[in-house]
């Protein structure tokens, strides 16, 4: 069994980002970019949403795209680029490791790393970030169970690294007219079985920015951890999933109605039956 990841009765963990404690009971928004463009998107992107509350900036830096010929990243520049945002907006930043190649630039860099859908049972991948010593945030593959998430996690708690968050971000469904199927109930079963904190990602879930406000509060109200979802200046113009991407004004009316519903920011709100 994946004995680390279990949750004992009353055992919750808490993964810290930057002051923010994830898994406390509040619930907190990393926003950003799908992936980083330029200097100016990820810088004026970083300072507007650590303005409007969000506890860490996310943007890709290698993208995993379906297709070879998709844009894929700027790479070193990209992880440069970001990591001035985050300094100059006092805010941490989450980004993909796509390879193990990658880590030492990642590493000393970035604040968390992100080990995505594709990758989530790459083992290898998930013992060397492990061994980076960093929080990871942990993305369920689309067509992973439960179980399998929880063994993902193991891997990298038995190398010593307590700091895991996972990640609901949609699994594979029969309608194109959602990215993918949104697994609430999972994310809240999950939840039940570890103690480790769990957070939604709409944007991939959906595909679709119309949904990613109404799902947000769900998650937050469910009681959640957090969320992480994609926002862009300028989203019909982003260079990767722009159709999931809020624009600023979009994603400050969430942040008002989310701080409406008493999180975040407020610690320990026994939302959750199962805490
Ligand atoms: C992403 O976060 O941009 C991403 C590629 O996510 P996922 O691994 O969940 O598809
Ligand atoms: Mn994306």
């Amino acid at each position: 069994m994946y004995k680390l990841a279990s949750r004992q009765p009353g055992q919750r963990s808490v993964v810290n980002v930057g002051g923010a404690a994830f898994g406390d009971g509040s619930f907190h928004m990393i926003a950003g970019p799908c992936s980083i463009e330029s200097r100016a998107q990820i810088e004026r992107t970083a300072q507007f949403v650590a303005g409007a509350g969000a506890v860490a900036l996310r943007g890709g830096a290698f993208k995993p795209r379906t297709s070879p010929y998709a844009f894929q990243g700027l790479g070193e520049e990209g992880v440069r680029l970001i990591s001035a945002a985050g300094k100059i907006a006092g805010i941490p930043t989450v980004v993909e490791a796509l390879s193990e190649a990658q880590l030492p630039l990642l590493a000393p860099t970035v604040d968390v790393i992100q080990i995505g859908a594709r990758n989530m049972q790459n083992f290898t991948l998930l013992q060397a970030a492990a061994r980076t010593g960093k929080p990871v945030l942990l993305k369920r593959s689309a067509s992973a169970t439960l179980d399998e998430v929880l063994y993902a996690a193991e891997y990298i708690l038995v190398e010593g690294n307590p700091d895991v968050i996972l990640c609901e971000r949609g699994i594979r469904g029969f309608d194109s007219n959602t990215r993918n199927v949104f697994d609430l109930a999972g994310a809240l079963r999950l939840k039940e079985m570890t103690h480790l904190p769990v957070i939604a990602d709409p944007s991939h879930a959906t595909g679709r920015a119309s949904l990613i406000e109404p799902l947000v509060l769900a998650a937050a109200v469910a009681g959640l951890d957090g969320a992480i979802i994609e926002v862009h200046p300028e989203p019909t113009s982003a260079l990767s999933d722009g159709e999931q991407a809020m624009d600023f004004p979009a994603f400050e009316r969430l942040m008002r109605r989310l701080a409406a519903l008493g999180r975040p920011a407020t610690p320990n709100v026994p939302l959750v039956a199962c805490r």
